[in-house]
Formats: structure tokens, C-alpha cells, sequence
């Protein structure tokens, strides 16, 4: 197994837009999520006696990524711990180049001492939710950090050595809000992080947010704006050095996501954690969601596991296209697509979509159509 993530399920409070399964708590039960996390190893047979490092899977990590939650809630103590007992069961790969170990941490985590503190536990890459620069949105985001401690979290990242920075941001916000965009992105852009992703504001029931649309308190966000938005950071963002090499992540100088991008290869990872998916190239497990449920299953020495879905060759094949379509590798152009089927060549002809060395590959209005692209792909007899 080569792409290992662990759940972080703690945050401090709710993000107005959060339909996660987190614990929100004021105090972080770190040595017992430690605890439960590793016990969660024991029922893979990951700690068998006579089992050596590397075993799980046979082969060695290339990335390890701490997601949440709020991982940078754990004590740097505790996020140290964590990763030494990980790598006593896993082997890294040896080169350091290679090995990506991301932590996803709030702004407002982020201090001179403890960005040394997860250099020093070996974290090589973290990934920020900035969200936005504008203090107002991030209010109203329900976001615990000012837009001045995104700057401040980036500088003392770099200070302690990280050059490998990420930062998270959402767009398409009602338009109430009055939210400049083009500020954000210009903001984030001049900061000169590795690597941002971008994400479309969306509803999920039973979130603040979806409360305030059906009662008429904000306006649900719209196609019209969420488009405008999507192709301007494409434009505005190209100007700072960033290529989108996946329809919401964009790099400079080469940082890709080494473990997204095993995502989007249909790779294989495994999960550990609350919530935690694990793939393994033909069944999709997922692990109970809620922290109290889960910390009680791994005490009680029962799976985490709360269900798993076998795929089929033709879903395996939907997902397939899915994930390369999402990517700036495209599809490969195989017999099954050669010549395309018309509704598709009309997607090139409109400049959507173009094929490239074999492959056909998304430009930003493409990939904001996917779902239709890959209807049209699949279902060659419809019109675009
Ligand atoms: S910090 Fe992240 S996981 Fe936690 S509530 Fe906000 S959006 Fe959700």
C-alpha cells in the first residue's frame, strides 16, 4: 500500500457550509484518537508479530496526508507520536523527495513553534483552508481565522522550511455577500503557494447554510457565477504560474499533490480514522463516521469497518473515465473512442475539450460540463 490517510475527525466548531462527520469539541482527545487509530491498524494485521515494516500491502508509503477535521488541532506531541508509530508499521520510501506526509491545518494553528514542530515530527507539506481574504465572507463562513493569519501562517511555515504549501479556497458564494473574487485570488496568488484548490460552494442539508436558503436568509449560490468564477481563477491564477492539473487544483513549479494525484489515478490507498475511505482497486470500505461510534468498535477490538461496496467492471470503468477527465493527463483516445462519437467531436469543435497526443483532454470549460462530457461519452446517440 502505497497512499495512506488518516482521519482527523475534531474542529472547533462548524463551518456554516460543513456537512462533514466531525466532533467539534473544545478540548481534543488526542492521546485517545492516537490510541484508536493505531489499535484500527492492529485489526488490518498491520502489527502481527513477525510482520516487518512495509508488510501492509508488501510495498512502501509514498504519501502519508493527515485530513479532516482539523488535524492541526492534535498537539504537535501527538501528530509526532502518530507519524514515528505509522512509520514503525509502514516504511516510507527512502527518498524524502518522494515522500509526501501533507497536514491539513486552520490558519489559526499555525505559530513559529508549532510549524517547527511538524517539520521536526516530519511533515513536508501542509495544506491551509484560507477559504477567503475578506474578513466579512469569512464570518459568515463561521471560519475561526482572520484573513490576516493566512499570511501569517504561510511565512511561518517557510520559516520552519516549508516550501510545499497549499491553500484552499471557495468560490462561488451567494452574491449578497458582495465577496471580490478577483481580490481573493490575486491575495492568494501573490502569496505564492505551491498549490491551491479551489471549490465550489455547495448545499448540503442540515448545514447552517442550508437552513439560511430555505428560510430566505441568503440566496443559493448560482451556475451563472460559479462558471464566471471557475474560468476567471483560471485566468487570473495562469498570470501568477499555476497550471490546473486537475479541474479544482492548481500547481506551480511541479508541487502536485502526490496523494490526490493517486486518488485520481484509481490508485489504491487505505484509511484509517472516523470516516476514512479505503480503496483497493476493486472494493471501496469506509469506516464508521462518528467519533464516539468508532472510538467504541476499536475499544471494544471490533472493525471500524461500517461498509463496503464491491464495483463492477462497468462502474470501474465510469470511474475510470471520470478521474482522467478530471486531470490534465485526459483520456486515452482507444479503439472504444476512435473516431469519437459525434455529440463528443462536437465538444473539440466548441473548444470544451481537445485532443492531445491520443488523449482528449478538458480546458476549463469542459471540465466545468464533466458530468455532460462523460453522458455524451457513454451515451454516444446524445446531443451536446
Ligand atoms: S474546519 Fe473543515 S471540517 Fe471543520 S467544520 Fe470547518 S469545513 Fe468542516
Amino acid at each position: 500500500m502505497k497512499h495512506l490517510y488518516v482521519h482527523v475527525p475534531f474542529c472547533q466548531r462548524r463551518c456554516s457550509y460543513c456537512d462533514f462527520s466531525i466532533a467539534v469539541r473544545k478540548h481534543i482527545p488526542a492521546r485517545e484518537y492516537v490510541d484508536a487509530v493505531l489499535r484500527e491498524l492492529t485489526f488490518l494485521g498491520a502489527t502481527d508479530p513477525g510482520r516487518q515494516p512495509g508488510d501492509l500491502g508488501g510495498e512502501t508509503l509514498e504519501t502519508l496526508y493527515l485530513g479532516g477535521g482539523t488535524p492541526s488541532l492534535l498537539p504537535p506531541d501527538a501528530i509526532s507520536a502518530l507519524l514515528t508509530s505509522l512509520l514503525d508499521v509502514f516504511s516510507a520510501t527512502s527518498s524524502r523527495d518522494v515522500f509526501e506526509v501533507t497536514l491539513e491545518a486552520n490558519p489559526e494553528d499555525v505559530t513559529p513553534d508549532s510549524a517547527r514542530a511538524w517539520r521536526r515530527a516530519g511533515i513536508n507539506r501542509v495544506s491551509l483552508g484560507a477559504q477567503s481574504f475578506d474578513n466579512r465572507v469569512l464570518q459568515w463562513m463561521h471560519r475561526s481565522h482572520d484573513a490576516t493569519r493566512i499570511g501569517d501562517a504561510v511565512r511561518s511555515l517557510r520559516a520552519a522550511g516549508f516550501d510545499n504549501i497549499s491553500l484552499d479556497l471557495i468560490f462561488a458564494l451567494p452574491a449578497e455577500l458582495e465577496r471580490d473574487w478577483a481580490r481573493d485570488l490575486d491575495l492568494a496568488g501573490s502569496l505564492l503557494p505551491a498549490h491551491l484548490s479551489l471549490y465550489g460552494l455547495t448545499v448540503e442539508e442540515r448545514t447552517p447554510l442550508a437552513r439560511w436558503i430555505s428560510r430566505g436568509a441568503t440566496s443559493a449560490p448560482n451556475d451563472e457565477r460559479y462558471a464566471e468564477e471557475y474560468l476567471l481563477a483560471h485566468v487570473r491564477l495562469a498570470a501568477y504560474g499555476y497550471h490546473f492539473y486537475e479541474v479544482s487544483n492548481a500547481a506551480r513549479d511541479g508541487h502536485r499533490s502526490r496523494h490526490n494525484s493517486a486518488y485520481w489515478s484509481g490508485r489504491a490507498y487505505l484509511g484509517l480514522g472516523p470516516a476514512a475511505h479505503s480503496f483497493d482497486g476493486k472494493v471501496r470500505r469506509w469506516n464508521l463516521a462518528a467519533w464516539e461510534a468508532y472510538r467504541r468498535a476499536v475499544a471494544a477490538r471490533r472493525s471500524a469497518v461500517e461498509a463496503e461496496e464491491v464495483l463492477t467492471e462497468e462502474q470501474r470503468e465510469l470511474e475510470r473515465l471520470y478521474l482522467a477527465l478530471r486531470t490534465d493527463q485526459g483520456l486515452p483516445v482507444t479503439a472504444l473512442y476512435r473516431p469519437l462519437p459525434p455529440a463528443t467531436a462536437r465538444w473539440v469543435e466548441r473548444g470544451w475539450v481537445e485532443v492531445r497526443d491520443q488523449r482528449l483532454v478538458c480546458r476549463p470549460e469542459g471540465w466545468l460540463r464533466l458530468d455532460a462530457l462523460v453522458s455524451d461519452l457513454t451515451n454516444p446517440g446524445r446531443t451536446v
